[in-house]
């Protein structure tokens, strides 16, 4: 290769890994996508003297672009945040399909005993990059509401998904120790778009996210694959960097929800049955004190200090810009606001910081569970906005709960809590909330973003 073409990739792997670095923070994020899309610019540029410059070829490239450039960057414009999952699973899976398809024209080219150093990473990358875009097609169209986002379970389904391992990883010794031929490589194909299919169909829609950065792990290791077959070292360190942060982020958000990679893949976790309301409390006796905005709006502007607990409701009733101005009343008052943020707020990691930066909440007030944890038992409000899970005392309290083990914020030991949510339905994990019984608990009941926009005129009248 041309020394000056490895130099361009050199400084673009420079870039990916420095973009990396400032995509790990919320103040950095937006210079992080800058840097790593310069990294990827230098890459693609230097990779064009290395195409084959037939008529075909350049046909080809030039249509590639001319369709994907546009559609990825409206797509990219217009989505919703509340739809960003399911974006990166349609991106992640083209990724995983275009990964298998140049190994599969390399097989083709390649013979019927190619050299095992093109064999083996061709292989790879076409099973593990068909597993990716066929699960990460049925992750979209759950997420999309296309198919149903329960998980579709059956008897002896994992003897089944077993089964097709073992007749790929057989399928696949064959091709490289007997012979390559196509009727081989395409039935492995086929096998893994099955496997890919039959892996994601009974995890529960809401737990897509987490399977999402798997499949997007797995499209790393696949490009990275395809780097070897091509001798393309950009390839190679981008694929790898993927794969290796998509593994972190998928433990790392297995960890925050207190479960095992191996409860979210394997557990059918949304089959949980979603109890009607509040009916079953109501039935056990215990009552719920409701607030007005009068009296919530009147509680916060004579409070000292008030903790904001934003959760995935805030994100559905794109209430950020209402809660902002709320804060903003606060502030002149002279309350002292903070925001804690737990890992898995939301259904998405990062979510609440994506979110309440839309509305341009000051990074230094958003606070993690951590570093937030003990202010609670000095606050006078913890006001607890759409959020549900990662304020359940169960998961301290209940053995058995599937929330237990999982990391909370700990708004118990505030001195008042306000829940603002629509009705006394659980969140994502389907269970109830004791703390919504709490004697220091006020509901105030109705969407997110007309509570707040009520709470802002309360705040100026008090
Ligand atoms: P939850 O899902 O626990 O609760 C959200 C609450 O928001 C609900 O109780 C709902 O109550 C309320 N809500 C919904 N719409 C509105 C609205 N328009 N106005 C007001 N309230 C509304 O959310 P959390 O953020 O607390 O927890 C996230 C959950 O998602 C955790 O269980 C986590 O494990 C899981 N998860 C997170 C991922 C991530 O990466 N962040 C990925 C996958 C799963 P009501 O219907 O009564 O209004």
């Amino acid at each position: 290769m041309n020394i000056w073409i490895a130099l361009a990739y050199l400084l673009a792997a420079v870039l990916f890994i420095l973009g990396l670095k400032q995509l790990s923070n919320p103040r950095g994020a937006r210079r992080g996508n800058q840097t790593a899309a310069v990294g990827m610019v230098i890459a693609l540029l230097a990779t064009i003297p290395l195409l084959h410059f037939t008529t075909a070829g350049i046909v080809v490239t030039i249509l590639g672009l001319a369709i994907g450039a546009p559609v990825g960057a409206i797509s990219a414009r217009r989505v919703h945040m509340t739809a960003m999952p399911q974006m990166v699973a349609a991106f992640n899976g083209v990724g995983g399909g275009a990964a298998a398809l140049v190994a599969i024209s390399e097989l083709l080219h390649a013979g019927t005993h190619p050299a095992f150093q093109l064999a083996f990473p061709s292989i790879f990358s076409m099973v593990v990059g068909g597993i990716s875009f066929a699960g990460s097609a049925i992750a979209f169209a759950k997420l999309q509401g296309m198919i149903t986002g329960t998980p579709i379970t059956y008897a002896g389904q994992q003897v089944v998904n077993g089964l097709l391992a073992i007749a790929i990883v057989s399928l696949a010794v064959a091709n490289l120790t007997v012979a390559s031929q196509p009727i081989f490589f395409v039935t492995l194909l086929a096998l893994a778009l099955v496997l890919g299919v039959a892996f994601v169909i009974p995890i529960g829609g809401a737990d897509m996210p987490v399977v999402i950065s798997l499949l997007n792990a797995f499209t790393g290791l696949a490009v990275a694959a395809s780097g070897f077959v091509l001798n393309n070292f950009a390839l190679i360190v981008a694929g790898t960097l993927v794969g290796a942060s998509g593994t972190l982020l998928t433990t790392l958000m297995s960890q925050a929800m207190g479960r095992s990679l191996a409860n979210v893949l394997f557990g059918a976790f949304g089959q949980i049955q979603v109890g009607a309301g509040g009916a079953a409390a109501t039935a056990e006796g215990k009552s719920v004190r409701a607030g007005s905005p009068e009296d919530v709006g009147t509680m916060l502007a004579y409070a000292r200090k008030v903790i904001i607990v934003p959760g995935y409701g805030l994100a559905v009733a794109q209430g950020q810009h209402a809660l902002k101005e709320l804060a903003d009343e606060l502030e002149k008052r002279g309350v002292e606001v903070e925001y804690a943020i737990h890992p898995v707020a939301g259904r998405m990691p990062g979510h609440m910081n994506v979110l309440l930066a839309e509305a341009n909440v000051p990074y230094e007030q958003l606070k993690e569970m951590d570093e937030i944890n003990g202010e609670f038992p000095s606050t006078d409000v913890a006001l607890v906005v759409g959020a549900n899970d990662v304020v359940n005392p169960a998961a301290h309290t209940t053995p058995g709960s599937p929330i237990y083990g999982m990391p909370i914020l700990n708004v118990d030991q505030a001195k008042n809590i306000v829940f603002m949510k629509r009705s006394m339905r659980p969140g994502f994990a389907g269970i109830d909330n004791e703390l919504l019984y709490d004697p220091k608990t006020i509901m105030l009941f109705g969407d997110a973003k007309d509570s707040l926009t009520k709470l802002v005129a309360a705040v100026k009248a008090a």
